[in-house]
C-alpha cells in the first residue's frame, strides 16, 4: 500500500491524496487490526488463525471501524463521529440515521459503553453496527414454559431449512419444518440478466477502476438485488435461531463441518469424487442456508435467553429410525419420505433426524450439563 517515500517528497498529503479525507482514527484502527491479526498468526493464539488477507476496497465487504463513536442523545437519530467537534481539533461530524437507535440507546440506559463501531457497506445502504460494553449482569434462567418444553433436536438441510423434533412457534403459526426460502434461487434470474450486461461491457486487460461507466452501471444494479438477498436471508436465521433459543431449555443441533461439506465435489487424482455437478449444486445452496452462521447465532442466543446448545455426532442421523433404532439406507425411501425396514414406522425424514439429534444428546448427556 505504501510505497518509499523519497527525500524531498512531501508526505503523506502529496502521495497519499485519500488520506485527507479519512478521519484519522479509521486508518488508526486499521493499523491496529493488522497488528493483532499478524500477532495471533505470529503466536497461532488460536486455532484456524491463518495468515493475515489484504483486503482492498471494492474487492472485499467495505467496511472500516472506529473507536470513539457516539449516539447523539437528544434525538437518537444520529451518531457522531470523531468525538466532540473543537476548534483545530478532530474532524467531527454527525450522520443522520435510517430510523432512531432505540436499542442502542436502552443500551446505554443500562450503563453500557460504547467501545467500537463498525462502519460496512451492503448494496446501496450503509449499516453502523455498536460495540457496547455492559456491566455484568446476572445469568438469564430459562423460563418456565421453556423448561416445560425442554429438548428441541434440530436437523438443519437444504430443501428444508430447519426440521425440529417438536414445533415451534414462527411469526405465530407452530410447525416442524421451516422450507429454504431458496432467495438466491429466485433472484439468480433477476440478476442474470444484469450480469450478461456487466460481462459484456468489461474491457479485457483493465482493473475494475478502470472500467467503463457502463460496466460500473450494471455492476451497481446487481448489488441492491445481492443485498436484498443477503437482508432477507439473515431475517430467516434471526426469526430460527430466536424461536429456538426461548421457546426451549436446551437445543441440539449435528455437529457439522461446514467447511468439509462445501469443499470441492472434485476430490483428488487418486480419489476422484462423485457426482461433482450435483454437489456442486447441493455446496451453494449448503452456503446459502449457512449453517456456521446458524450455529454462531444460537450459541449466543442460548446463552441470552438461558437455554443451552448441544452439538452431536451425526453421523446415520438419516438413516436411523427413531422409533426402534434400527440403521438401514434403505429406510429412506425419497428425500422425505422415511419408512423403516424393520418395524415400519414412518415419519418426514427430515423430522426422523430431528428426533435422532434430540435423542442422541440425552444418551451422551452428562449429569447437569
Ligand atoms: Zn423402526
Amino acid at each position: 500500500m505504501i510505497g518509499p517515500v523519497r527525500a524531498g517528497q512531501p508526505w503523506p498529503r502529496y502521495r497519499y491524496r485519500w488520506w485527507d479525507g479519512v478521519n484519522a482514527m479509521v486508518c488508526q484502527q486499521a493499523f491496529r487490526d493488522a497488528d493483532t491479526a499478524w500477532s495471533n498468526w505470529l503466536s497461532r493464539s488460536r486455532e484456524g488463525l491463518g495468515y493475515p488477507r489484504p483486503k482492498q476496497r471494492g474487492r472485499c465487504r467495505d467496511s472500516f471501524r472506529m473507536p470513539g463513536v457516539g449516539l447523539v442523545p437528544e434525538n437518537l437519530r444520529h451518531i457522531r463521529i470523531g468525538g466532540e467537534r473543537r476548534p483545530g481539533g478532530q474532524k467531527a461530524f454527525r450522520v443522520r440515521l435510517h430510523r432512531p437507535a432505540y436499542r442502542l440507546a436502552r443500551l446505554l440506559q443500562r450503563g453500557g459503553e460504547v467501545q467500537m463501531v463498525t462502519i460496512s457497506r451492503s448494496g446501496p445502504r450503509w449499516f453502523a453496527a455498536f460495540n457496547v460494553r455492559l456491566p455484568a449482569t446476572p445469568a438469564a434462567v430459562a423460563t418456565r414454559a421453556q423448561r416445560e418444553r425442554g429438548t428441541v433436536g434440530v436437523d438443519l438441510g437444504v430443501e428444508v431449512i430447519s426440521a425440529t423434533s417438536r414445533p415451534i412457534q414462527l411469526q405465530k403459526v407452530a410447525t416442524q419444518l421451516v422450507a429454504n426460502p431458496r432467495h438466491l434461487a429466485n433472484a439468480r434470474r433477476a440478476l442474470a440478466k444484469w450480469e450478461r450486461r456487466k460481462a459484456r461491457r468489461w474491457v479485457k486487460g483493465r482493473p475494475a477502476r478502470e472500467q467503463s461507466r457502463g460496466w460500473h452501471e450494471a455492476k451497481d444494479h446487481m448489488a441492491k438485488p445481492h443485498a436484498q438477498i443477503a437482508a432477507h436471508r439473515a431475517d430467516t436465521q434471526h426469526h430460527l435461531t430466536k424461536a429456538l433459543a426461548t421457546q426451549f431449555a436446551r437445543a441440539v443441533i449435528e455437529d457439522l463441518q461446514v467447511k468439509n461439506m462445501s469443499k470441492s465435489a472434485k476430490g483428488t487424482l487418486e480419489e476422484p469424487g462423485s457426482m461433482v455437478r450435483q454437489k456442486a449444486g447441493l455446496n451453494r445452496a449448503l452456503l446459502d442456508v449457512s449453517f456456521g452462521e446458524i450455529r454462531r447465532q444460537l450459541t449466543y442466543k442460548t446463552a441470552w435467553y438461558g437455554s443451552t446448545l448441544s452439538a452431536v455426532n451425526p453421523a446415520y442421523t438419516s438413516q436411523t429410525c427413531h422409533r426402534c433404532g434400527h440403521v438401514d439406507r434403505k429406510s429412506r425411501r425419497t428425500r422425505s419420505v422415511f419408512q423403516c425396514t424393520a418395524c415400519g414406522a414412518e415419519v418426514h425424514a427430515d423430522i426422523g433426524a430431528a428426533h435422532n439429534i434430540a435423542a442422541r444428546d440425552e444418551r451422551t448427556a452428562t449429569p447437569g450439563g
